[in-house]
């Protein structure tokens, strides 16, 4: 069994619902995840920010707009009268199921019930089209399923033992659908698992299930081995593994969330990235496998802070960093990256939103230099310590290029460096030239 999840530009219109219907309708079993239509959420929220407002008026606009959209797409995407009756039946019942909220008391409980109408919508249209089509398929309620607990993390024996339950009265279908996004929490009401969830929740059904792959499909073709943008014939990585894949992540290579992706790791499900406007493509494939002796990709991330402190006091000194640290925990500002000698250390920070008072309290036991326009490069690969010689092919390929810091060992799939913005490009290209 396979798990596929579409978001919501794969299901954006009736064409491509019917593109996705071909791509999931092979004989093979499998469980369907798909997000609200593109642009639903969004107008959910709004939806929900006028009804906490008690602006009636601002919320019935974007009602009617959202189900003049909806209808539309029932218009386009069903051929016989019988669904197009029941498309119409069901766009209303959800729609009415929204507009009483206009009239009515709205809290946090609400407005989880009003976000939940997109996936519920799509996925009941979608498999109308399937029935429409002749296809066997049948509509699990992730609101049956899907649960989180207390702490608000997956409750994993419970998605696992109610979704084993609902589809062993189901043994011979091979097409599920059901709604990503959507979830009960711990008290049982409608929940969601946060924007951008159905990825999390494809991952979550497919560790549960420990399906033979999770497929997540979207709009591009896969992760890139560097950034396109600046740097010509980059190449999409067919295998990566969850660790280098969670490295990427941080720079914005982020097909996928690394918590998003963290359930199949565990389950030991490989998850593959593949791209709807270009089914054939073998897109990515993430998995535990790491391949041996091999720079997967580079990736750079612009603006970086980089912050030099230097104190007489860290010398043999014990408690320095904690100190250090403790002023960036106390202004909730995140550091990234940090080397250290003996007198000084140097970190990085992406958010300057309380550099001053931040480095107001370094001042009162430090030194400190601010440069500003920094950009992290990160190479991530098979980088143990026994692979000899990346080091020296990166710092070869650097050689025109002033670095500022450079970070090794920290995880055994990423060597990082800090450079200037004005040499990014140059830093990327001279790396690709030089690695692949
Ligand atoms: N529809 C939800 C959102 O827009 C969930 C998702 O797309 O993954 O955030
Ligand atoms: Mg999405």
């Amino acid at each position: 069994m396979k798990v596929l999840k579409f978001g919501g530009t794969s299901v954006g219109s009736a064409q491509r619902m019917r593109e996705v219907a071909d791509l999931v309708t092979g004989s093979d079993r499998k469980i369907v995840v798909l997000s609200a239509m593109s642009g639903t959420t969004n107008s959910l929220v709004e939806i929900a920010n006028y009804l906490y407002k008690k602006n009636y008026d601002g919320a019935n606009e974007v009602i009617n707009r959202l189900e003049r959209g909806y209808l539309d797409t029932v218009a386009q995407l069903f051929k016989k009268e019988e669904f197009k009756h029941k498309g119409l039946e069901l766009v209303k019942s959800h729609f009415d199921y929204v507009k009483s909220f206009t009239k009515d008391v709205f809290t946090v409980f609400e407005e989880k019930s009003v976000l939940a109408q997109g996936e519920l919508l799509t996925t009941a249209l979608f498999n109308f089209f399937l029935q429409e089509n002749g296809h066997n398929s049948v509509l699990l309620p992730a609101l049956d399923f899907m649960r989180t607990n207390k702490n608000n993390e997956p409750d994993t024996v419970y998605i696992r033992e109610n979704l084993e339950r609902i589809m062993s009265e189901f043994e011979d279908t091979h097409l599920f659908i059901t709604q990503g996004y959507i979830c009960r929490n711990a008290f049982g009401e409608v929940d969601n698992l946060q924007r951008g969830g159905s990825d999390y929740t494809a991952s979550l059904i497919g560790a549960a299930l420990e399906v033979e792959e999770i497929q997540i499909w979207t709009d591009i073709d896969g992760m890139h081995n560097n950034d396109p943008r600046f740097v010509e014939n980059t190449t999409s990585i067919a295998e990566i593994s969850f660790d280098e894949a969670a490295e990427l992540a941080y720079f914005g290579a982020k097909i996928l969330h690394p918590t998003s992706v963290l359930p199949a790791k565990l389950a030991n499900v490989p998850v593959k990235v593949l791209n709807t406007m270009d089914p054939k493509a073998v897109g990515t494939t993430i998995s535990s496998s790491q391949h041996k002796d091999r720079i997967t990709a580079v990736a750079a991330k612009d603006g970086i802070t980089a912050i030099k402190i230097k104190s007489g006091r860290m010398l043999l000194a014990f408690g320095f960093l904690r100190k250090v640290f403790e002023i960036f925990e106390s202004y909730k500002t995140p550091i990234d990256m940090i080397t250290t000698s003996e007198v000084g250390v140097s970190v990085t920070i992406d958010n300057n939103r309380h550099l001053e008072e931040i480095l107001d309290d370094l001042r009162k036991f430090s030194t400190v230099e601010v440069d500003y326009d920094q950009v992290i490069v990160c190479v991530v690969g098979d980088l143990v310590a026994e692979n000899k010689g990346y080091a020296n092919r990166i710092f070869e390929a650097l050689k025109e290029i002033p670095i500022r810091m450079i970070s090794y060992g920290g995880s055994e799939h990423n060597i990082s460096l800090l450079v200037d913005a004005k040499d990014k490009k140059d830093a990327l290209q001279a790396l690709s030239a030089k690695l692949f």
